[in-house]
């Protein structure tokens, strides 16, 4: 097909009219957005969301390539507190030209305190009519570039080590309460899969489990020591009252334990002899 010419211009009636370069088309006038307030741009609002488009997933892609130093290497101009500062001091922006925002935190900061509610309004505006589109995208672009958003998260972690743990720490520290209603909130939803899980858990690192409460006994003998002691002494007189009540049973228990471990026993006392009368 033959490209539409600018020859086939409408009548000149037709005052507000313009013509679209890319997609070579004759349009109103309100389909194109205005540079100045006389002059429009050469191409239609569509064609140029398109090649924005274009423009900043290129953008995205060099930026993302970069590393932190040569996304950060020098200084920047803000042009609403008109200084220069050191490219720290802008957040990041993969879309845009230099991977950073125009304005600096400070003022980008001021600007989102000035206009919170408006642009909370059009970001949910926004999310709301591109969901969709949104969760395909996201889903394409993932199973096309596993490897990669698998890299790129893991490169992000390492990175960023110590301000992921400070943020977390802090998140956790400020959110203690609402953490602990969410857990317990998750582990009531969840608790027989939490049980399963956990007793599967067990199961399968059993020898694990015991190391470590070995070691952990090892490593505490005084701290569990001490708390042995202090739990007797506040439970003396119900000790009492068990052993006097279970005085059969507990000679009974005694006396089968003495069996099955008598040579042990035996062994040990004669061993103590030994080193007393050698040493
Ligand atoms: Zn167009
Ligand atoms: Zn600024």
């Amino acid at each position: 097909m033959a490209k539409k010419k600018q020859a086939d211009k409408p009548p000149e009636e037709f005052e507000d009219i313009k013509w679209c370069d890319k997609c070579r088309e004759w349009k109103a006038a309100s389909e194109f957005y205005k540079r100045y307030p006389q002059r429009y741009y050469r191409t239609c609002k569509a064609c140029a969301k398109v090649e924005d488009d274009i423009y900043h997933a290129k953008q995205t892609q060099k930026n993302r390539s970069l590393t932190e130093n040569e996304l950060f290497a020098g200084d920047k101009w803000c042009p609403v507190c008109m200084k220069t500062k050191d490219k720290h001091s802008f957040p990041r922006q993969s879309s845009s030209t230099a991977g950073l925002y125009r304005s600096c935190r400070p003022c980008c900061k001021a600007y989102y305190d000035a206009n919170k509610e408006k642009i909370a309004a059009r970001a949910k505006l926004y999310r709301e009519a591109n969901k969709d589109e949104k969760k395909k995208l996201d889903a394409t672009y993932y199973i096309k570039n596993k490897e990669k958003v698998k890299a790129r998260v893991k490169k992000y972690a390492a990175d960023n080590k110590e301000m992921i743990s400070k943020k977390g720490k802090a998140y956790r520290g400020a959110n203690k309460e609402k953490i602990k209603a969410y857990q317990k909130a998750y582990y009531e939803a969840n608790k027989e899969k939490a049980s399963a899980y956990q007793k599967a858990w067990g199961e399968a690192n059993k020898e694990k489990i015991a190391a470590n409460k070995k070691a952990y006994r090892k490593a505490n003998r005084k701290k569990i020591l001490a708390k042995q002691k202090k739990y007797r002494e506040a439970n003396k007189e119900k000790a009492k009252i068990y052993r006097e009540s279970n005085k059969e049973r507990l000679a009974a228990n005694q006396k089968v334990w003495y069996d099955t471990n008598k040579e042990r026993i035996n062994n040990e006392r004669r061993k103590k002899r030994l080193i007393s009368q050698t040493g």
